[in-house]
């Protein structure tokens, strides 16, 4: 699909300022809207992966660690000018019931998925105003809309981002920002080999035998909600491969 960014009010060229970008759905959201029109801003750890993702499409690439509040200041910084944040970094780490969660798991996990989405968009919040059309797009999951066996620790993340997203709509009320949570299913990224600390064959069960979403087809929904006229407001998007019904039932060839 090709979408065309929104003009600004100053006529200048719009910032998006993407987290996670090296890799899955974030790199796959900075290619679509870079292709829109957005001036694009990446950030992430993996400075090699995130430059290689940055380089594709003129933008900058920015290291960025969102559990780390000198390092998401920095970031902000560096965009002064911001028309559009896509709050995307995060994900999983294992999948043990609460009866053998492990602290460190959990730890990380509301550290990026919940923390660092706080800190990022504060940070981020005066640029996006000061823009006179803001948007803040955060990347949710169906996990924050109901709960598995064995996900708490993700689970309980994600439901704390739809209520940050909630509140955030309720806040800005008023100010020239846009507020929009978009919950995908599953999707084939390196969400599960990262959950399950690298082990590609555990990873690949997730998929096997499903036609999963591809980072391009939440992309899709990411760069549709930025691209609709500004008084427009996407709140909510719920997007699953065709065979997932509910996040734990899925239907397998
Ligand atoms: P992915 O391929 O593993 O990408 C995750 C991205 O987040 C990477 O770019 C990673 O970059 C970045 N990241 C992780 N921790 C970070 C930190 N502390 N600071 C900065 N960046 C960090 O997985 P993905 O599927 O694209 O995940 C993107 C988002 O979608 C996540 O929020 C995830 O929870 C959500 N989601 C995924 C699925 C799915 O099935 N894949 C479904 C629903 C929601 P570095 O490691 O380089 O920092």
């Amino acid at each position: 699909m090709s979408y065309t960014a929104n003009a600004t009010p100053d006529g200048s060229r719009p910032v998006a300022a993407v987290t996670g970008a090296s890799s899955g759905i974030g790199a796959a959201a900075a290619r679509m809207l870079a292709a829109a029109g957005f001036d694009v801003v990446l950030g992430a750890r993996r400075m090699e992966m995130l430059q290689a993702v940055a380089d594709e499409m003129g933008g900058r690439a920015i290291a960025l660690d969102v559990t780390d509040r000198a390092s998401v200041e920095a970031f902000a910084a560096a965009v002064p000018r911001l028309n559009l944040l896509v709050n995307n970094a995060g994900g999983a780490l294992g999948l043990e019931p609460i009866a053998e969660s492990v602290d460190e798991h959990w730890r990380t996990m509301w550290e990026s998925n919940v923390l660092g989405l706080m800190m990022v968009t504060r940070a981020c919040l005066p640029a996006l105003e000061a823009s006179g059309n803001g948007h803040v797009i955060n990347i949710g999951s169906i996990a924050g809309l109901e709960s598995y066996a064995g996900g708490a620790g993700y689970t309980s993340a994600k439901h704390g981002v739809v209520a940050i997203t909630e509140t955030l709509r309720l806040e800005l009320l008023g100010k020239p920002i846009r507020v929009t949570e978009i919950d995908p299913g599953m999707t084939e990224t390196e969400f599960s080999l990262v959950r399950f600390a690298g082990d590609a064959a555990r990873a690949d069960k997730v998929y096997e035998g499903v036609d999963p979403l591809v980072a391009g087809d939440v992309a899709d929904c990411i760069a549709w909600a930025a691209t609709r006229p500004p008084h427009v407001n996407i709140d909510t998007l719920r997007v699953t491969p065709r065979a997932q019904a509910r996040a734990s039932v899925v239907h397998r060839r």
